[in-house]
């Protein structure tokens, strides 16, 4: 059984058809989603569910906790939680199709963005305007920040705004994988395990490939009715891996002025700096897996 809670039934733009067609291939392979039921703790091996038409209690071999950057599962396992986070915030609309080519724009502005950077991505159908960044490093709070930059940000000349805009804001994780996200009884993916680069903050694709080697261990301790597969899923072992990204994390959270992200720019704008932002934004190794 999968939980998803109401507001993500499919309503993002551009991700719904993907989130749908996941669904699908799920319960053709005998999951059952519950739509609006929240995790709210355990007994042993029975799990305690908040659904729409009151408390469910399940009985499951193992949990999975996808629970995001805050993970109840995680905090129940015993395991590993987040602890270096930024908040960010995008809003995102569509656009005419065509108008503009494709583009993703990056600002390095401490004050709409602090350690991290505020973007622009045409994606050909949406526009997606975000700042993320510390917490209590933004002047006037995040919203305030997104509404400033939302205001003057690059490559939205001439675009209307139409009414609806959809608003998505959350913490995400930075520090890097983390140590402990298996035990006996279940296993952690996404944002929960900390699968998140710590440069780009991109979570997307290290969360599913984390996820499918998540997979990978369940089936084989389902299969063999042993424990043991989970000790194999251990973030100490994938985190090494990611040791040059948090090193870069620290340098970007070094960017707390104007004139160092002038010069971070400048560095950028040289051969080996445009060959790294290549590697580092459009590369596709953005998670490393066993083997
Ligand atoms: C503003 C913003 C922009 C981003 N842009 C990008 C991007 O462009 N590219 C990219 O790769 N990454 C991006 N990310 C990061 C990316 O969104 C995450 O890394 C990714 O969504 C992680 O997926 P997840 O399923 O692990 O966690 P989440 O997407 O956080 O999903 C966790 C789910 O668990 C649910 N949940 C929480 N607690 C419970 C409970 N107790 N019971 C039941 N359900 C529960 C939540 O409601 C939520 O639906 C962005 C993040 C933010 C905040």
């Amino acid at each position: 059984m999968s939980l998803v809670s109401e507001r993500d039934e499919f309503r993002v733009g551009d991700m719904g058809p993907l989130y749908a067609a996941f669904a699908r291939t799920a319960a053709e392979a005998g999951v059952r989603t519950a739509l609006g039921t929240r995790y709210t703790g355990h007994q042993d091996d029975t799990f305690l569910l908040d659904a729409p038409d009151g408390p469910r209690r399940v009985r499951a071999a193992f949990v999975v906790g996808a629970d995001g950057a805050r993970s109840a599962v995680a905090r129940d396992l015993g395991l590993d939680h987040n602890r270096h986070l930024l908040i960010g915030a995008e809003d995102v609309f569509e656009i005419t199709p065509g108008k503009d080519p494709p583009t993703f724009h990056c600002v390095l502005d401490p004050s709409l963005a602090p350690g991290y950077l505020a973007w622009v991505v045409n994606d050909g159908q949406h526009a997606h305007v975000g700042v993320a960044g510390y917490a209590r490093r933004f002047p006037d709070g995040l919203h305030a920040a997104l509404e400033r930059f939302g205001a003057s940000a690059p490559g939205l000349a001439g675009t209307d705004r139409p009414e609806e805009i959809e608003r998505r804001a959350g913490p995400v994780p930075v520090g890097g994988l983390l140590h402990r996200i298996g035990c006996p009884r279940g296993l952690l993916v996404g944002d929960a395990a900390g699968a998140v680069s710590p440069l780009t903050a991109g979570g997307l694709d290290p969360c599913l490939r984390l996820s499918g080697h998540a997979a990978a261990v369940l089936d084989d301790a389902l299969r063999t009715g042993s424990r043991q597969p989970l000790a194999h899923y251990d973030g100490r072992a994938l985190r090494a891996r990611f040791r040059g990204r948090l090193l870069l994390r620290r340098g970007l959270a070094q960017v707390r002025t104007p004139a160092a992200a002038s010069a971070a720019f400048t560095l950028l704008r040289t051969p080996p700096g445009q060959a790294a932002a290549r590697r580092v934004l459009f590369g596709d190794r953005s998670f490393p897996l066993p083997g």
